[in-house]
């Protein structure tokens, strides 16, 4: 089947949140920091489908956030421990 969809990773260092969008288009607005994706200048993800697109984007910004959880977050977590 041919990739419908791809998965892209905004090319902001500060940003570089996934987002979808169509095969077709040659570049993409960034949800997050409205920067404009060349996607001819990325590494994309095809999938087929929207749905299976909007699963990974979702998955992939989980663990970004996982990965860049900030310094205050932990510190509230340990003060919470009595
Ligand atoms: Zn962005």
């Amino acid at each position: 089947m041919k990739a419908e969809y791809y998965v892209v990773r905004c090319s902001n260092l500060s940003c570089g949140k996934f987002s979808y969008c169509k095969a077709i288009q040659k570049t993409k607005m960034c949800p997050y920091c409205e920067r404009r994706i060349n996607l001819s200048k990325v590494e994309k993800i095809a999938v087929e489908t929207n749905s299976q697109a909007r699963k990974l984007v979702q998955e992939f910004n989980k663990k970004l956030g996982e990965l860049r959880e900030p310094s205050w977050y932990k510190e509230n977590k340990g003060k919470q421990t009595q």
